[in-house]
């Protein structure tokens, strides 16, 4: 836990947030400026500040993330049609909140990157 950090508040229950996934690891709540008819967050319990040093200090927290992407998607039945997954990182790669999560994109058709 990181005490100024955003979404350890929104973990903790100090900022409200609209949670449509939650387990004992992981949970997904939808984006505020949300840029697709579905985009969900899906952060780790555990606080690091990105996917290198989540990688290097909890890589098992990745395999959580991802299996957690799995059953919300399925869930959603968006497995089928598919979605997009995005970790912005660093300065250059947009990174705004520095809280390791994956972005949930879907419900269109996305363009080709
Ligand atoms: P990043 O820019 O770091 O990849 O993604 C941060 C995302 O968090 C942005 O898409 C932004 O809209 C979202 N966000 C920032 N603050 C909050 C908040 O308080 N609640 C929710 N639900 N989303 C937030
Ligand atoms: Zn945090």
């Amino acid at each position: 836990m990181n005490d100024q950090c955003i979404f350890c508040k929104i973990i903790k229950g100090e900022i409200p947030s609209t949670k449509v996934f939650e387990n004992e690891n992981v949970i997904g709540i939808k984006d505020i400026q949300p840029a697709a008819p579905i985009h969900i967050l899906f952060i780790h319990r555990n606080h690091s500040k990105n996917i290198n040093e989540m990688c290097a200090n909890n890589p098992q927290d990745l395999v959580e993330i991802f299996k957690a992407i799995k059953e919300f998607s399925e869930q959603e039945k968006i497995d089928q049609s598919g979605f997009r997954i995005i970790a912005n990182t660093g300065a250059d790669g947009g990174q705004t909140v520095f809280h390791t999560h994956f972005h949930l994109l879907s419900g269109k058709k996305m363009h080709h990157l």
